[in-house]
């Protein structure tokens, strides 16, 4: 038969076994918890309610170290006024947070107030009287960051035991809110880079904006010029002429790649064989070619492949690319421009035997300013929009596009595929 005594052991045991079940339990929550939240003040508070919960307290506090003051301050805190607290500046010398943290250790403390290393100020301020406490490090790579506090043990004194406890919590408190130091940190750096790709998109809408019209007036006045003075006056008009003509197509791209990223870019669709714009493309080039005695070749089926597209759009896309292999292939160069018909499918191929690409830049090109020679540098000029609207152009259409080089002096190619219309295929 079972003594009393015995009996009365064998509650206590139980009553034990159920606390470190509790806090087990809780510790294991905690794990998950932190690996998935990432919202830091959530984070902090699930810490410190953690910590008073399974060390049964009636307050605790995360005391970070600010490298800049040297000294510890209250990021968070339950049970006190937290703002209150985050005012007071806690010092590495004449704390006990600061001894901890000093020390790397953890401490208990069972009568706070009389202890010498005790910071008073912070309980005058905020009104409260710490009595008890257990406070350790909180570490993140070798590398002590902060210290986590519990105070006031409900039921009687602190023990090392409790010190394990919320050691184990520190641990993985510290790493969780690192991560979300983090990533705080790269969504300001995020925030920051859109902020400048907006304001890169407003200066180019501005800017285009307002070249436009004195543009107009040049171009007006240059070739009235040109058609009605005779001899060197004709000649100054037509260099004039030329240069504000390279300018509206600068201002164009600008205008054209910002349509683009703001999605504004309506297109005219209609049913077109893409010879049409393959054609137009070739024919606007090929003066530029001529004059560098290029060699600038067409092949397309007989049998029109209609697209739904839009013409001049298109234009444009095939343009920027036989433009590009007329600008970076030397004189007497070869360019040829070949339209394939594929299962359900057209392919636009544009090849030059011009200077090549290198390889580890051929995904890069199409990126907006985006120029493989260094802008101190380069020698062919343009702003480096034209890959990139070519690319924005053509997904809009439903298509693709990429390039191929073996690498500089072997020659580039350009590949353009567009969806056929049903019943071409
Ligand atoms: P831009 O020609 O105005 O610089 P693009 O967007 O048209 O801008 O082209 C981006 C870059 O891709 C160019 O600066 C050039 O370095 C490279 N590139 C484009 N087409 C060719 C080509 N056919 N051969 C060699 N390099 C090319």
């Amino acid at each position: 038969m079972l003594k009393q005594t015995d009996l009365a052991q064998d509650t206590e045991t139980l009553a034990e076994l159920k606390q470190v079940v509790h806090k087990l339990s809780r510790l294991l929550e905690i794990s998950v918890t932190l690996n998935s939240t990432l919202d830091p003040e959530r984070l902090l508070q699930f810490i410190l309610d953690t910590a008073t919960d399974v060390l049964d307290c009636s307050a605790a506090s995360i005391l970070l170290y600010d490298e800049k003051q040297g000294k510890l301050h209250f990021t968070a805190a339950t049970g006190t006024d937290p703002k209150k607290l985050a005012e007071i500046p806690v010092p590495l010398d004449g704390s006990i947070a600061g001894t901890v943290f000093r020390e790397n250790r953890p401490l208990v403390i069972n009568d706070v107030e009389s202890d010498p290393r005790h910071f008073g100020l912070v309980g005058q301020q905020i009104q409260f009287r710490p009595r008890s406490l257990v406070a350790v490090p909180m570490r993140i790579r070798e590398k002590t960051t902060g210290v986590l506090e519990a105070l006031n043990k409900r039921s009687g004194p602190f023990t090392q035991k409790d010190a394990q406890f919320l050691y184990v919590i520190a641990s993985q408190a510290a790493v969780s809110i690192n991560n979300s130091r983090l990533l705080q940190a790269l969504q300001r750096t995020y925030d920051e880079l859109n902020q400048l790709d907006k304001m890169k998109s407003n200066f180019m809408a501005i800017a285009s904006h307002e070249l436009r019209t004195p543009l107009g007036l040049i171009l007006g006045y240059a070739s009235f010029l040109q058609e009605k003075a005779h001899g060197e006056l004709s000649e100054h008009a037509s260099m004039v002429l030329n240069s504000a003509l390279r300018l509206q197509t600068l201002v164009e791209d600008m205008t054209n790649m910002n349509l683009l990223k703001i999605g504004s870019t309506e297109l005219m669709l209609a049913e077109i064989p893409i010879q049409i714009p393959v054609q137009s493309a070739h024919d606007r080039t090929k003066s530029t070619a001529d004059a560098k005695n290029q060699r600038l070749t067409i092949q397309m089926p007989q049998t029109p492949l209609y697209i739904n597209a839009d013409v001049e759009k298109l234009e444009l896309v095939f343009f920027n690319l036989l433009n590009n292999s007329v600008r970076y292939t030397p004189a007497q160069g070869e360019i040829r421009i070949q339209v394939d018909h594929k299962p359900g499918e057209v392919w636009v191929v544009v090849e030059d035997n011009g200077f090549g690409i290198p390889k580890d830049e051929l995904a890069n090109i199409f990126n907006e300013f985006y120029q493989v020679e260094d802008h101190m540098t380069r020698r062919y000029g343009g702003l480096g929009l034209g890959l990139a609207i070519a690319r924005g152009l053509v997904e809009l259409h439903g298509g693709r596009i990429w390039a191929e080089s073996d690498g500089p002096g072997q020659g580039s190619r350009f590949t353009t595929v567009l969806p056929l219309l049903d019943g071409s295929s």
